[in-house]
């Protein structure tokens, strides 16, 4: 028995690996090309665009190889990564097991030092990219808890354990006791193999220790933050394709005579909410990128600590916003195409199953508002939360005058007021003990979080766009509407200038007010959900 990858895919790892695509980001020790965060966040969105399922494989090695070669020994990353950054080997991340999904300090896979090495036993479920045929090893990170450590996550250490075992010279030795029990049959990505693996039921798994023994959770935190900015990702590389198709498509149906669908006011409604949330989320994710790279490449340590820190605070946000967004824009493009896009034929109904998985994986979206608002908003008694605020505040106050942005920005600012106010109810709540209250609203507060910090960048984008736009109609001497309108409609920059415009504003008139909404929810006294009786 073994697990097969669709036709094609493994033609296209190869080239995928081939070109350098693995491991773009990394530093080039052991074969990364250490290329900027943003520039390889602006090209991995076309490749997960293309196909979530496929990019699964190369995300997963690349996030391993990297937590390997950060905390391993040198002997234990020469050994591994430069065949997992090169393509030749995979790697994937093993942490849940039927009892440990999101409590994953419930595990039970133990490990046994034997010498040099611990013997592993356990099982695990859900492993992507847990077994297939496109490369010839697979190097499993796995949690597992030492024999006598304690309880819990702090009790967890992470171990590096091959499919077949490595010789000292590097060549590929015997099996290493890593049996694929199952694949899932499921309702999206159909070609990322889920397997469950058993590690060691004849008493022969082996692995390596991988940094400090139990400190297995905060390393691996290292491949699951990453992870999260890949699954925001995935949420918006889905929108983005998904938005394209259904544009394409309105622009060639109609209905009623010889109208294109793209005339009707409510299919301009969805059409332009897609391309909001698309350029909003790709906003959100770039920005997360350009933190990364500043904390790669500043000195001075506190500097750095500032990057990180705001990274680790958006984290959640960029994972939980942009998968739930992304997956209410692959469900509009459904909508814009009408009956076509319910059948398989056509591309939407596969960019709704496949990122549906985004919102639950990595820690699912509830975890993720509780993160935001149980650790990150807290950490460091609040000062990542406060400079994130002052930026924006900052932004509104230096464009409260701004003569064609002044409605939007005043917008911005009341929204932010509202996450500014919300966030000192849910201190006060938690002062007073009341911590089920904070958790009821952890989600609505964070959507609130990511429209406005979204809405910023928005509007940010078209302050710049309206100037650059502005340059181009007087250079071309358009000194009326019709002649601006003009150039809009034959000049593709002038046209994507004035479609940022439009995102930005439309965003600002009909998303944020959400905020509003919620934060009424949230400031309410109905403690419904918490009392009904189910
Ligand atoms: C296709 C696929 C691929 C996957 N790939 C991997 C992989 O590569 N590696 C890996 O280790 N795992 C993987 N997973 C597992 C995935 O990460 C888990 O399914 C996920 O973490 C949720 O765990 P669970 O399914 O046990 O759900 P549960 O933890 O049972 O959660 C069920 C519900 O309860 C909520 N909930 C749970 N605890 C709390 C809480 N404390 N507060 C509030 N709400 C809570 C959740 O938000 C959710 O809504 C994959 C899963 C799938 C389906």
């Amino acid at each position: 028995d073994k697990v097969t990858t669709p036709p094609g895919f493994k033609e296209a790892y190869q080239n995928f690996a081939a070109n350098g695509f693995i491991a773009m980001d990394v530093p080039a020790t052991y074969g990364g090309s250490a290329l900027p965060v943003s520039v390889t966040m602006g090209a991995t969105e076309f490749f997960v665009g293309s196909c979530i399922a496929f990019s699964m494989y190369s995300g997963l090695t690349r996030g391993a190889g990297h937590l390997i070669e950060t905390f391993g020994t040198e002997d234990l990353a020469q050994r591994f990564v430069p065949n997992m950054y090169s393509g030749k080997w995979g790697g994937t991340m093993c942490l849940t097991e039927p009892q440990a999904g999101s409590a994953v300090g419930d595990l039970t896979t133990s490990a046994v030092k034997e010498g040099d090495y611990y013997k592993i036993k356990g099982n695990k479920i859900f492993i992507s990219s847990g077994d297939h045929d496109l490369t010839e090893n697979i190097v499993h990170l796995v949690l597992a808890r030492v024999e006598g450590d304690p309880a819990g996550t702090k009790g967890i250490s992470l171990f590096v354990v091959p499919k077949f075992r490595v010789k000292e010279d590097g060549s590929l030795g015997e099996w290493n006791d890593v049996k694929t029990v199952n694949i899932e049959h499921k309702m999206g990505i159909k070609g990322s193999s889920t397997c469950t693996l058993s590690f060691g039921d004849n008493g022969n798994c082996i692995g390596y220790l991988l940094g400090e023994q139990r400190k297995g959770m905060a390393m691996m935190f290292q491949m699951m933050n990453e992870a999260r900015i890949a699954c925001g990702l995935q949420g918006a590389a889905a929108s983005s394709a998904a938005y394209e198709s259904a544009l394409e498509y309105a622009k060639v149906r109609t209905q009623g005579g010889k109208t294109l669908i793209i005339d009707y006011p409510d299919v301009r409604r969805m059409l332009i909410t897609m391309k909001a949330y698309t350029e909003g989320m790709r906003a959100l994710l770039l920005y997360s990128a350009y933190l990364d790279d500043k904390e790669n490449v500043e000195k001075d340590p506190a500097t750095k600590e500032k990057y990180a820190g705001r990274l680790s605070l958006l984290t959640p946000v960029c994972k939980a916003y942009c998968t739930d967004m992304g997956f209410r824009v692959s469900e509009l493009a459904m909508q814009v195409y009408g009956g076509y896009g319910y059948i398989s034929e056509y591309p939407v109904e596969q960019y709704m199953r496949d990122i549906k998985i985004s919102s639950i994986y990595e820690g699912t979206n509830g975890i993720q508002a509780l993160d935001l608002i149980g650790r990150k908003i807290g950490q460091k008694n609040g000062e990542y939360f406060r400079e994130l605020y002052e930026e924006l505040n900052g932004f509104c106050g230096k464009q409260a005058a701004h003569p064609a942005f002044k409605d939007e920005v005043a917008s911005v600012k009341k929204a932010l007021d509202q996450v500014g106010q919300v966030t000192m109810k849910f201190a006060e709540w938690g002062m007073g003990g009341d911590i089920l209250r904070p958790q009821l609203h952890a989600v609505n507060y964070l959507y609130n979080l990511g429209d406005t910090f979204v809405a910023y960048l928005l509007v940010d984008q078209a302050i710049v766009a309206l100037a650059k736009l502005e340059e181009i109609w007087k250079s071309q001497g358009a000194d009326n509407e019709e002649k601006k309108s003009k150039i809009c409609t034959e000049n593709d920059e002038a046209r994507f200038l004035e479609g940022k415009v439009k995102s930005a504003r439309f965003f600002v008139s009909s998303i944020l007010p959400q905020v509003t909404a919620r934060a009424k929810t949230i400031l309410s006294e109905d403690l419904s959900a918490l009392k009904v009786r189910f």
